[in-house]
């Protein structure tokens, strides 16, 4: 479904990004049906640009696709990352297959490790023989439980390799330094972006899927207790959407970026139950906060220095935390739970 908020937000994206860099180029969107994955697609056909996502439709929906369905330039083919094969020769490949929520992907962490390991080797290779630009979706997860914070891209981080959240932190470890091989070795053209917290339209909500702001979003509507987990004290960084997805087409087409890694984010640093409190002053909802038991592992901060890619393609983000949360909580007032 486009609806009037998508609309807007991707003309806001189409506005800053200059050229006709992607007319007539083949693209590949791994994740396609996903969040980002998605938005990646919208834009790039309102670029020119064919577009071939696949999806397994484990975490993705075809929802977020099904509008697209009809245009000739656009293709869905559900298959795993790790297993799709094509002939077609691709200019560039925006690979953003993975499990994201830390719940979700705690309950998978095989096929989490695999998406990012054997998901990005397979890329890697279709990449290589199409001589194509690879941007992989890389996370802030990979600096862990940080302790340089604002952290910026020279932070090696801090994983437990063995804990809950190491399938997902280590897998995208994995797959970094095997892209970064293929920089080296091959010369392939590699982007990658760490990705922080993003969210707006689309973003999962339901089950293990949902995400904090979603799933706050959703009980503060329906007027349920919020459910905030440890003291409330964790910060995250929340980049809206159409700067992320913006931040994203401009390292897919930036020379400078070529086997670099790029934090993706914005700065403003909240905490987790400062998140639970605007929802419920916007939403002007009855609902409770209680507090759970804060799942192992959990970052204590997490917020990116943002200075790299601000230098590298001019990028700043756009949409103030306030009027990007208002615009999210908007959209979910609009969802039919019935079309899941
Ligand atoms: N969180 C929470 N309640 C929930 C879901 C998540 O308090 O129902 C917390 C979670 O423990 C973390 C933060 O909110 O500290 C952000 O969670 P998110 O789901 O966005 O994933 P993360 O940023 O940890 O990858």
């Amino acid at each position: 479904m486009i609806d009037q908020i998508i609309s807007e937000d991707l003309e806001r994206i189409r506005s800053s990004l200059k050229g006709d860099l992607f007319a007539g180029k083949n693209v590949l969107v791994t994740g396609g049906a996903g969040f980002l994955g998605s938005w990646l697609c919208d834009v790039l056909l309102g670029l020119g640009a064919e577009v071939t996502a696949v999806d397994d439709l484990s975490t993705g929906r075809i929802k977020n696709v099904d509008h697209l369905t009809e245009n000739p330039k656009f293709r869905l083919i559900k298959s795993d990352v790790c297993t799709f094969k094509r002939r077609d020769k691709f200019d560039f490949i925006l690979h953003m297959a993975g499990h994201a929520s830390p719940e979700e992907y705690q309950v998978h962490p095989i096929e989490t490790l695999q998406t990012s390991a054997s998901g990005s080797a397979n890329m890697a290779e279709i990449a290589r023989k199409s001589d194509a630009t690879l941007l992989f979706a890389s996370t802030s997860e990979v600096y862990g439980d940080a302790e340089v914070v604002p952290t910026p891209e020279t932070y090696w981080g801090k994983v437990n390799p063995i804990g809950p959240r190491s399938c997902y932190d280590e897998g995208k470890r994995f797959a970094e330094a095997l892209l970064m091989a293929y920089y080296k070795q091959y010369g392939l053209d590699v982007k990658i972006p760490r990705i922080f917290n993003s969210y707006g339209p689309r973003l999962r909500e339901d089950g293990l899927y949902g995400r904090a702001m979603s799933r706050f979003i959703m009980q503060a509507l329906k007027n349920e207790p919020i459910t905030v987990y440890g003291d409330g004290k964790q910060t995250r960084s929340f980049c809206y959407v159409t700067d992320t997805v913006t931040g994203l087409m401009l390292l897919t087409t930036n020379q400078e970026a070529r086997g670099e890694v790029v934090n993706v984010g914005n700065s403003q640093e909240v905490t987790i139950l400062e998140l639970a409190k605007r929802i419920k002053q916007i939403t002007g909802c009855e609902s409770p906060v209680t507090f759970h038991p804060l799942p192992k592992d959990d970052p204590k901060r997490r917020c990116p220095d943002t200075s790299k890619l601000e230098k590298l393609a001019g990028w700043k983000p756009q949409v103030k935390f306030e009027d990007g949360l208002k615009r999210t909580i908007r959209w979910f007032q609009t969802l039919n739970p019935a079309t899941d």
